[in-house]
Parts: C-alpha cells; structure tokens; sequence
C-alpha cells in the first residue's frame, strides 16, 4: 500500500534504538526497503543528542535498553522534542507498564511475535499524522498572520521582510504563534524554549519578548 504522501514517507528520517544487533538490522532493512531513511543506535545513553543533532521525524525506542531505560528516554526526550516516538517492547507485560504511564510515547509494539511490516505500517500512520497536523497548523498560521515561517530553514517573514531572529527568539515566535490568543506563563514559555529551563533566570524570556517585539515593530 502506497503512503497517502509518498514524498515526505519518501524523506521521512527514522531513528532506530535498539541494543539487539540483528533486530536492528532487521528493522532498518525494512524501513529502508520502505523508502525511509533509517540510521540506528545501540546505546540509550547516545539517544538525547542524536535526536538533537539529527532532528529524526520518528524515533524507534526499545524499551530496554542497557544502562537506559526507554521510558526516562522518552520523558526526557518530550522535554525538548514533540518527535514522534513507537516504544518497542519485548514483552506483553512490558507494555502494561507503558499503559499507566505518562511515557510521552506515541504508541508502542510488542516485539514478540514481532512483525517489521506491522512496524512500518505504524510508523506510516503516525508520520501522516503528523503531516496532516502540522499542514493544518501551517495553514492556520499562514492565513491568520502577515508572519510567515520557514521551519526548516528556522527563518521568520513579517510582511515580506526577512526578521534578523536569534534561534531562541524564532522559537519564541513560533510557540505564540502556535497558540493566537493564548496567553503563556513565563515557565511555559521557558520550558519550550530552552533544552534545560532549569539554568535560565525567568526573566530572561521578557528580554527574548521585547527583543521579538523591537524587531517585529522595525519592519512597519
Ligand atoms: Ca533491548
């Protein structure tokens, strides 16, 4: 069956996570069989920057993992990332623990019996998913503001006019932007800004504010 958008399934970049070697491979022959462009870690430890550094559009987590737990992966990875991410488990009883729990995870299989074809119809679902979220939310931001953003090349329009934004001040602007009307706490803000909101002062997210605002203000 052919993916409803065949040209992003065609692009979409999978992170496989999993210590069995032969599993891996497995999965990876698949997924790229399937037109996906898979790179595979063994090492839980590694899976925070790899995700950072490589921005995958969906993640294969195993759930065990030596020295890592998938679960604290996955809440750890949710404080930075909405990335979507399958939890694999090797047994049933396993994913009852992801049922109860706030995993942040998208959805979960069990790897026994385990079936790769299963696997990449899954991940198909979930990445038209979130196509068809983030185009809807594209389309909302785009009619309803002169702003326009280019996500993938982190750069901002207002009214035509290139904005001179600072990474953090284009996260700014695409997290009000996400939510027209809404007003966020200083925290909220914080904790979708920055990696870790722990080491920034509060009050530096009203200096990112007026910054955006003296830059968005020099264009009229
Ligand atoms: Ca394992």
């Amino acid at each position: 069956m052919m993916p409803a958008n065949p040209e992003s399934a065609m692009t979409a970049r999978v992170l496989v996570v999993e210590d069995e070697p032969k599993l891996a491979s497995l999965l990876m022959d698949y997924l790229r069989a399937a037109g996906f462009e898979a790179s595979w870690i063994a090492d839980g430890a590694a899976v925070i920057d790899q995700v950072r550094n490589t921005r995958p559009d969906l993640v294969l987590l195993d759930l065990m993992l030596p020295g890592r737990d998938g679960l604290s992966l996955c809440q750890e990875l949710r404080r930075f990332s909405d990335v979507p991410v399958i939890m694999l488990t090797a047994r049933v009883e396993e994913a009852d623990r992801l049922d109860g729990l706030e995993s942040g995870a998208d959805d979960y299989i069990c790897k026994t019996p385990f079936s790769p074809r299963e696997v990449i119809a899954r991940v198909r679902t979930i990445l038209r998913r979130v196509q068809v979220q983030s185009d809807r939310q594209q389309d909302r931001l785009s009619a309803q503001s002169p702003i326009r953003m280019d996500v993938e090349a982190y750069r901002a329009y207002y009214k035509g006019a290139l904005l001179p934004l600072t990474p953090v001040e284009f996260r700014l602007l695409r997290v009000l932007l996400s939510a027209p009307g809404h007003a966020f706490t200083r925290d909220q803000l914080l904790a979708r800004l920055h990696d870790d909101p722990r080491s920034v002062n509060d009050r530096a997210v009203d200096s990112h504010i007026k910054n955006l605002r003296r830059k968005l203000e020099a264009v009229d």
